[in-house]
């Protein structure tokens, strides 16, 4: 018998830094700024949704294959609320088990063997996993220090006759970059003269801050014709653990990521879907309050973690806060945060997971500070006993 069953393409994927983190911070006792996921749940009307879904009886056994029309409809209301997009809930829309299925099934529709995929690095893990699944060749461009920004010649130099597919992900984890209007009309040009299909993964897209508004690649002129939007109810919400996200855009393209995804998971949280539903139809004021907190959060971590010495790179959206440590005298984010687990009883990520060994961004670690106040101080209080003495 062989030693190891898991066929090679998969075997870089085997073992989860996040499962080693998160065990390191249990063993260490640790304050847990690692995996992005917000101590404190959503709104309680949300909750009381899917409890009444479950209590009635709605979408306790298996939903429509596509997901709930109520789900399809509130989607495609949210993205014409939101971005003026106008998309078919019936023939535009599918729901999804999270925005991780939304991205596995896509690319799973696309490419295959012999395919390429373009996709700015430091990336979120799934995608290289779901391309390597594929069959296809991931091709990470690296995003350029020191502030993340990402280079438009390099995306061009990439793109081959055989580059089908560009994986964008904006509001970028793990950076906390939020690409801007130029940056976008850039990609977009490029995409049309290559005639690529974008895969846009907009997990955070009410998750930005001060004036780095989200700006949805497929409002850009010519674009949603060939983007396909992803969407993920857990991040929008504070529900990370129902696992309701969506994928949407023209017919063609969603017909397609419909016939792979309906032999994935089949169907998924009949009542949570519901409760998604009615939380994506919450007033303006929900999504503005919620990104208000969350930017009082981002300004208490980056605060604290400047003071201690880190270069701070400017968290314009998402969960996340990026430093670089070599100001601190540390040069490996492994070494840095294995340090600081034991140490301080606190975890963070280094940034070496989240791209390919060619690629280097040894000196940068992310912080998650979607977190109560008081788990953000009582972190730094522990991390600044080793920097600046225990005062
Ligand atoms: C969390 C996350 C996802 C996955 O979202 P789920 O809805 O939990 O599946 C996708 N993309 C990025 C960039 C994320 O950070």
């Amino acid at each position: 018998m062989p030693e190891n069953f898991l066929v090679p393409k998969m075997r870089p994927h085997a073992v989860s830094i996040f499962a080693e983190m998160s065990r390191l911070a249990v063993e260490t006792n640790s304050i847990n700024l690692g995996q992005g996921f917000p101590d404190t749940d959503g709104p309680q009307e949300i909750k009381d949704e899917a409890i009444r879904c479950i209590q009635s009886g709605r979408g306790n056994q298996y939903p429509p294959p596509h997901g709930f029309p109520e789900l399809r409809s509130a989607i495609s209301a949210h993205q014409k609320r939101f971005y003026d997009l106008v998309v078919d809930p019936d023939t535009g829309v599918v729901a999804t088990t999270g925005a991780s299925e939304a991205i596995a099934a896509s690319l799973l529709a696309l490419i295959e063997v012999g395919d390429e995929v373009v996709f700015f690095d430091p990336a979120f893990d799934v995608y290289r996993a779901a391309i390597d699944l594929s069959g296809a060749k991931p091709v990470g461009i690296p995003l350029t220090k020191p502030n993340f920004r990402p280079d438009i010649e390099a995306l061009a130099q990439a793109i081959t006759p055989a580059t089908k597919v560009l994986l964008l992900n904006s509001p970028h984890n793990p950076s906390g970059i939020v690409f801007n209007f130029e940056e976008l009309s850039a990609i977009a040009a490029l995409v049309t003269t290559h005639n690529l299909i974008v895969i846009s993964d907009e997990a955070y897209e009410h998750l930005w801050f001060d004036s780095n508004r989200h700006i949805p690649i497929s409002t850009l002129p010519g674009m949603f014709e060939r983007t396909i939007t992803i969407g993920s109810g857990g991040k929008c919400f504070s529900f990370t653990g129902w696992k309701v996200g969506w994928a949407s855009g023209p017919r063609a393209l969603i017909t397609a990521v419909k016939a792979v995804r309906q032999h994935l998971s089949y169907v998924s949280g009949g009542p949570f879907q519901l409760a998604i539903a009615h939380g994506l139809g919450l007033p303006d004021r929900h999504f503005t309050e919620f990104r208000r907190d969350l930017g009082v959060k981002r300004d208490q971590l980056s605060a604290e973690l400047a003071q201690m010495g880190m270069r701070v790179i400017p968290t314009e959206g998402t969960y996340f806060v990026t430093t670089d440590i070599s100001p601190l005298g540390y040069t490996d984010g492994f070494e840095f945060t294995r340090m600081l687990a034991k140490k301080c009883q606190v975890v963070a990520i280094p940034h070496q997971v989240f791209t390919e060994s060619g690629h280097d961004f040894k000196e940068y670690v992310r912080w998650a500070f979607c977190k109560k106040p008081e788990v953000l101080t009582e972190a730094a209080t522990r991390i600044r006993t080793i920097f600046l003495g225990s005062n």
